[in-house]
């Protein structure tokens, strides 16, 4: 009837306004004047089609129909949403369907540049990218061939940042990086602080890889040894509590940089045999050697609840499916790169999560930050994870196993079949949480209630639909009441709501640190990959209160952390969250 409904592409699925925003900014096909030419379902219809044709390879008599129906059915009915790029990708000439990407860099100006180009090629495709600048000699060092003197891995960083900035005016998606530094780097104090020094590197976020040698010495107060990495000598030795605190510090003041346990991921390294692994990408939740790509996956856990309880055959189905079907991007993906094609079939490693724990836990009637919470997390991932390693088995012993299985962890009697080198990673699913009307990835809720801007400028005031249930079953519903919740966004203390629905409906803000690193502990445990989370603290935190969370995530086994002091931070990278 208005203008807002025509700009609105028309559907018959359960899409949110929001979801309906994203989807024709971004996702569906457009004619060359810019009009939205296609329905969601047919963008579902597109992807299911595409990704089912992989079966032929294997099977010349399969039923493709029936396959790409199935695959049509579980996207949905939101059960499962791969990553961006194969939703926008699949079937159309970019083809190019990963969202996560390691690039090697060397310590030399063709290989530095050369990273910059390849980086390039994946923003403009809607990949993210990850580097380890760990290798590039440090600032002021000398320079062989021209007697100068080297400007080391900050300066480089930004040439990286510059060129995403400009790339993203006509990719797909603004792009992302992920930059590492290890922590025995000369320059590491002039990371940690790189992006509170300056407004650039906006494009970047960055993170220390700590080792485990580091991590004892903070322990112990001692000092270590920082190591230039051109000439593999040790340059000077420094108090790890100084650095560390550096570390801190600055993550208290702007959530920035992040940490990575670099030993740790190495550690559950499935194929050592092919390299190290230097970096993960944007986002910390894939680890991958230099010139791997990976393609995420995830499963809504809001769906799968029947009766009060999750329903495990509907779940292991949905699991099946999903590495049956990220096995066939691998097949169908157009890789921005020869390397990156090369050692992307080796390893074939998919990357299975979920989104939706938030509104599992409420219609299970288990607050976050309670220890139920984490013997939920430890069930439902350790069954996705068992699963998928089963589904991926049962695709090895038709398809073969992955190209570098001889020499891999998975190369005993035990595991003859294994399509993939890695099954499972938790994605924050900033953006297909908001398509498939989730709660993004293993968070609590960002808000209760809040204000949504419409098209047309008018403000409306909505609720996570779950709240507004059970707010009528009490008989404590009220639109005044929502509104009043929308300026805080949590209900905890509030006397009109009752104590029962407090308890389940917690927010980030909500929920302690302890509680938000044991949520990422329990899902870490039955991930092959790494866990993307977000550990929030209210503004009042201290540098100590930091202090302790990175110890105990260290302490609990994470690969990583990241953390947020409210109000410490107005721009984001990504918008892990959203934001209303
Ligand atoms: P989505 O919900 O869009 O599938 P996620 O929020 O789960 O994506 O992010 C998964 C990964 O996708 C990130 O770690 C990063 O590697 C990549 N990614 C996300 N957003 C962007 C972006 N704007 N540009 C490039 N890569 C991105």
């Amino acid at each position: 009837s208005t203008k807002l409904d025509s700009e609105l592409p028309k559907t018959d699925l359960p899409l949110s306004e929001n979801a309906l925003v994203v989807l024709a900014r971004r996702y569906l096909r457009k004619d060359n004047r810019g009009k939205v030419v296609e329905r969601p379902e047919d963008m579902f219809r597109r992807v299911a089609r595409t990704i089912a044709q992989a079966d032929l390879r294997y099977d010349p008599d399969v039923d493709v129909d029936e396959v790409a129906d199935f695959f049509y059915g579980l996207m949905t009915d939101f059960k499962f949403l791969p990553n961006s790029p194969t939703l926008m990708n699949a079937g159309r000439e970019l083809g190019q369907l990963s969202a996560c990407f390691v690039l090697p860099i060397h310590d030399s100006i063709e290989s530095i540049f050369d990273a910059v180009k390849h980086t390039a090629m994946i923003h403009k495709s809607g990949g993210g990218t990850g580097f380890s600048f760990s290798r590039i000699r440090p600032e002021g060092d000398r320079v062989q061939t021209t007697h100068g003197v080297a400007s080391g891995p900050i300066s480089f960083m930004t040439i990286f940042d510059v060129a995403t900035e400009t790339i993203k005016q006509g990719g797909t998606r603004r792009g992302a990086n992920m930059g590492i530094l290890r922590v025995d780097h000369p320059d590491i104090e002039a990371f940690i602080t790189a992006k509170t020094q300056t407004d650039r590197l906006n494009n970047f976020n960055i993170s220390v890889a700590l080792t485990e040698r580091f991590m004892e010495a903070v322990e112990r107060e001692e000092d270590y040894g920082l190591v230039n990495p051109a000439t593999g000598q040790e340059v000077a030795r420094i108090p790890a509590t100084r650095v560390f605190d550096t570390i801190v510090e600055s993550a208290w003041a702007s959530g920035e940089p992040g940490i990575v346990y670099l030993d740790r991921i190495n550690q559950a390294n499935p194929t050592p045999h092919l390299g190290e692994i230097e970096s993960t990408n944007p986002c910390g939740e894939q680890p991958l050697l230099p010139y791997e790509s990976c393609n995420l996956g995830s499963i809504n856990l809001g769906r799968f609840v029947v009766d009060g309880a999750i329903d495990y055959p509907a779940l292991r189905e949905a699991v099946h499916g999903a590495v049956h079907f990220l096995d066939n991007v691998i097949d169908l993906n157009r890789f921005p790169l020869e390397q990156i094609r090369e050692m992307t079939l080796r390893t074939r490693k998919i990357g299975l999560g979920v989104m939706g724990f938030a509104d599992l836990l409420i219609q299970l009637g288990i607050p976050y930050n309670s220890a139920q919470a984490g013997t939920v997390a430890e069930e439902v991932m350790g069954f996705i994870n068992r699963e998928s390693k089963a589904a991926s088995a049962e695709l090895a012993e038709r398809r073969g196993n992955f190209p570098a299985y001889k020499g891999s962890v998975y190369d005993t009697p035990e595991t003859p079949y294994m399509r993939n080198a890695t099954t499972t990673t938790i994605a924050p699913t900033g953006t297909i949480s908001i398509i498939a009307g989730a709660s993004s990835g293993i968070e609590p809720l960002f808000s209760v209630s809040y204000v949504r801007k419409v098209l047309d400028g008018t403000e409306l005031v909505e609720a996570h639909p779950l709240f507004v249930q059970a707010m009528e079953k009490a008989g404590a519903y009220s639109e005044a009441l929502l509104e009043r919740i929308a300026e805080r966004g949590s209900v905890q203390g509030m006397d009109e709501v009752p104590e029962e629905i407090q308890r389940i409906f917690v927010t980030s803000m909500d929920v302690a640190p302890e509680d938000h690193i044991a949520v990422q502990a329990a899902f870490q445990r039955h991930t092959d990959n790494a866990v993307s989370k977000t550990i929030n603290f209210p503004e009042s935190a201290t540098k100590d209160d930091i202090r302790k969370a990175y110890l105990l995530a260290w302490r609990q086994g994470l690969k990583g952390l990241t953390i947020y002091r409210y109000g410490s931070r107005p721009v984001q990278v990504l918008n892990l969250k959203k934001k209303e």
